[in-house]
Formats: structure tokens, sequence, C-alpha cells
């Protein structure tokens, strides 16, 4: 146990580095990084919130001959930090409202780097119980926080496509193929998912979403019975709480119903809205959300993870039933020991730990911290909201805020219109906001989840939209 120490029959042996780094150059390029990454926290909001760059002249910066020969490692990491790294979307600055941003936290980033400094590793749990009992550890911590069922088991995996495909693949495993039912406003990586599955078109039924971007439900109830009247077989019902689009949460409980009367099972995307359940008033919206069969969420969105983090919660014993590796041995020896084998959780054998930086990070700030950070998120979405209802000859509000998310219109401008002040936006370094297509028409979305966006920085953003053309 802890304190045993391996003897080395070579007492000599000091090498720090596999490959030859000199201990001191490891720590001098160590500290160099963290200097790096830290500067840049605190300057980010003076940086432009998007940064696109041409492709010829990133490659003539970061490409070149194999270097077989040592290069000068602070011109390589100058090179990562000034011209790869710049080159994206900064989904940590305070005016970044565009898709989904990542405002991740220093807590978290903390735990990925102690995680890769000592390589671990969370495949079996022979090779890696330390790691493997981090993950079971924040997998219960996130079902406690979205209030699921206390036997519920889940997995780590790169994100919400990831996660919601290792569900899908689960429930046909057990519970074999059928109609699975879903909207247009659906994130487009499940029907993907089901698609690679082998679910064919007819078998993906997309119904299209009520005037609040709602599952309808009486049309989900026809739609059922049409099926088993014309001998298919309904299998699941896709929620979603909180779309990408609009921020919209489907009236779980009311799906939650259906699936308990048609022995159906509810899968519940909560990719991005999850996270909203440690506010009051989120978890008011997102009501149903503990109905959920399986429940994705997203870590690396709104609990403030470096990517990448995605998170499965499910129904005990669907994952191992349906991935484990080695069924006829492993059964026996690992049963109700608590020992898990997270490769038999899900599609991935070697994986690192995803663990580490959220174990890190709730323990460093708590939970409370979290929960006033995601408070603040979705109350700067209402002030948004506010602000462009106050000068209603302007601005025209297509869908409420919801989840932190607002969706609304420029009087008397069209799509391409909408398209152009998004790109001038962009280009101008200022901020960045999404468009997006609503019932046919284009409009400005924003996101409002980053804790350190202040009401001018939303105001002068909104400003600037009118002001561009
Ligand atoms: C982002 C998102 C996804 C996809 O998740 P990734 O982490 O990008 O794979 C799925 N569903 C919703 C609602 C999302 O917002």
């Amino acid at each position: 146990m802890a304190g045993i120490k391996a003897e080395d029959t070579r007492a000599s042996r000091s090498e720090a580095d596999t490959l030859g780094m000199e201990a001191e150059e490891m720590r001098r390029l160590g500290h160099r990084v963290v200097d790096i990454v830290v500067d840049r926290l605190i300057n980010r909001a003076g940086e432009p919130a998007i940064l696109t760059g041409e492709a010829d002249e990133l490659l003539a910066q970061l490409g070149g001959p194999i270097p077989n020969q040592p290069l000068d490692p602070e011109e390589s990491l100058r090179l990562l930090a000034e011209v790869a790294f710049t080159h994206q979307q900064r989904g940590d600055h305070p005016r970044y409202f565009a898709r989904v941003p990542g405002p991740s936290s220093f807590g978290a980033i903390l735990g990925d780097w102690l995680g890769t400094g000592f390589n671990a590793i969370t495949a079996s749990w022979a090779g890696g119980s330390g790691p493997a009992t981090l993950e079971l550890v924040v997998i219960d911590w996130l079902r406690q926080l979205l209030g699921l069922p206390s036997d519920y088991e889940g997995v780590l995996v790169s994100g919400g496509s990831h996660a919601s495909l290792t569900a899908f693949a689960a429930v046909q495993a057990q519970r074999g193929t059928g109609t699975v039912y879903l909207t247009d406003q659906t994130h487009s990586s499940l029907p993907r998912a089901l698609k690679v599955l082998g679910f064919s078109e007819s078998q993906i039924h997309i119904l299209p979403s009520d005037e609040q971007f709602r599952m309808p439900v009486q049309a989900l109830r026809e739609a059922i019975a049409g099926h088993r009247r014309a001998g298919a077989r309904p299998l699941m019902v896709i929620g979603t709480a909180g779309t990408t689009n609009t921020g919209t949460v489907d009236p779980l409980p009311e799906l939650a119903a259906i699936c308990e009367a048609e022995e159906l099972w509810l899968h519940v995307d909560a990719a991005y809205g999850g996270p909203g359940c440690l506010s009051a008033s989120g978890r008011e919206d997102l009501k149903g959300i503990e109905l959920a069969h399986s429940l994705v969420l997203d870590p690396h969105k709104w609990l403030f993870q470096p990517y990448d983090a995605g998170c499965l919660l499910i129904r005990p014993g669907m994952l191992e039933r349906s991935f484990d590796m080695n069924p006829e041995y492993l059964r026996d020896v690992t049963a109700g020991t608590g020992e898990v084998d997270f490769r038999n959780r899900g599609l991935e054998l070697t994986r690192r730990t995803r663990a580490a930086k959220l174990w890190l990070s709730l323990r460093t700030y708590g939970v409370e911290r979290f929960r006033e950070a995601i408070d603040h998120g979705l109350n700067l979405a209402r002030e948004a909201q506010k602000y462009l209802a106050a000068n209603p000859r302007r601005w025209e509000i297509i869908v409420p805020a919801q989840l932190g998310i607002v969706c609304f219109a420029l009087r008397g401008a069209g799509d391409d219109e909408h398209e152009e002040r998004v790109r001038l936006l962009s280009e101008s370094g200022y901020a960045c906001i999404s468009s997006t297509r609503l019932k046919g028409k284009t409009v400005f979305r924003l996101c409002t989840i980053n804790p350190l966006t202040s009401t001018d920085d939303l105001e002068g953003t909104i400003d600037r939209l009118a002001a561009l053309s």
C-alpha cells in the first residue's frame, strides 16, 4: 500500500525522462508552460474572441520537414502558444457567445495536467484502481447533482456525441432495434449515432417541434400508435434537456409517462443543459430530467472543464452487459466488489483519466461556487433579453431566455444581413455570436454561460451588432 517503494537494483538510476531530458530542464520548461497559460488567462479579455487563420499561412509557420534533430523548445512553445492556439475560437473569452462556449476553470486544468503527468490509465481495475475510483466518485457526484436514482452507473467519454452513441449501442444490444423518436431540434450527432449503429431512415422518426421548439406530445403518441398498427416496433424516445439552438427543454415528465406506458426507453440529451440542475431556477426548467433511463451531459461545456469530458449516466448493468470484453471470466472476478473495469463500460479500452479534472475542480471550488457561476449565466441571458426588449423598434425576441440562451432578430433585416453582421462582429475581434435557423428564418443567438461575462460585455456586444454594416 502507500509508502511501499520498489527496490531499484541500479542505485545510480536518476534519469527523469524516458527520452533523456534533464530534470532541471523539465522544471524550467514546465514552469514556462504554467506562466504562458496563466499570462494568457489574465489577458484573455484583450484577445479577439475568435481568430480563424489562412490554411497556407498556418502551414508555413507550423509545418516544415520532419525535425530529425532537436529544435529549440522555447521557440516551439512560442509557436504553439502564439500561432497554433491563438487561431481558434476562445471559448473562455468573456465575449464568446457562439455555439457553446468552453469556459474552463484553472482548478480543472490542473487536474488534467496532473493526470497527464502521471500518464494515468483508467482501463481496468487491476491496471488503474486509483484512477478508476476517481471516475466512480465523480460519476456518482454528477449523478447526485442531476438527481438520478442511486443505482445508476456511468462512464466518462469524449463528449455528448460519444456518450449518446454509447447509450444507443447499449440499448440496441439489450433491447434490439426499433423506431426512435426525436425532433428537428435534436442535436445532429444523435441521428448520426443511430445511423452508424444501423438504424434505418424509417426507424429514425423526426417529429417537427411545436411553436416553442419542444417535442409535441400528442403527435408523439399518434406516431407510436401508428407505427404499432403498421407492425413496426417503437424502441426509444429521445428528449433534449436544453437544445443547442434555443435552450428549450422537452416536456420530460410527459415523455417519461409515455415511455412508461409504452415500455419504451427514455434517453435524455442534457449535454448542454444538464448543469442547469445546480441552479434553483434551472432545476425548475429541467423537471423530469431525473426520469431518464439514460442521460448525457457535457462537463466540458457548462461545468467549467477543459476538453474533453462527456458523461453518460444509465440504468445499472446496461453498459457491462453490452460491452464486457471478457464476459466469461471477468463477471465472477469483479461482481459486487466495487472493482470496475471501465474498458467494459464503453467502446474505449486504453483511456486517460477524465475524472481527475472534475474531482480536483469540484473539491477546489466547491459545488456552491459552481452553482453561483451557473446562476450568473442564467441571469445574463435574462438580462440580454431585457436589454433587447427595451428597444422593441430595433429588436425582436424570437425565443426568450432559456437555460442561458436567447435568440433574437434585427427588425427589417433579412437572413443574409443577419449572417453578415455575425461575420463582421467576429472579424472585429470584439465578440463572437452565432446565427441559427429557426422555422426557416436566420436569427442571432447568444449563449451566456461564461462566469466572467459582465453586463457591459453583453450590452456592448448587442450595441455593436446593431451598429455594424
Ligand atoms: C454539444 C452538444 C452535443 C454534442 O456534444 P459533443 O461534446 O460536442 O460531442 C449533443 N447534444 C447537445 C444538446 C449539445 O449541445
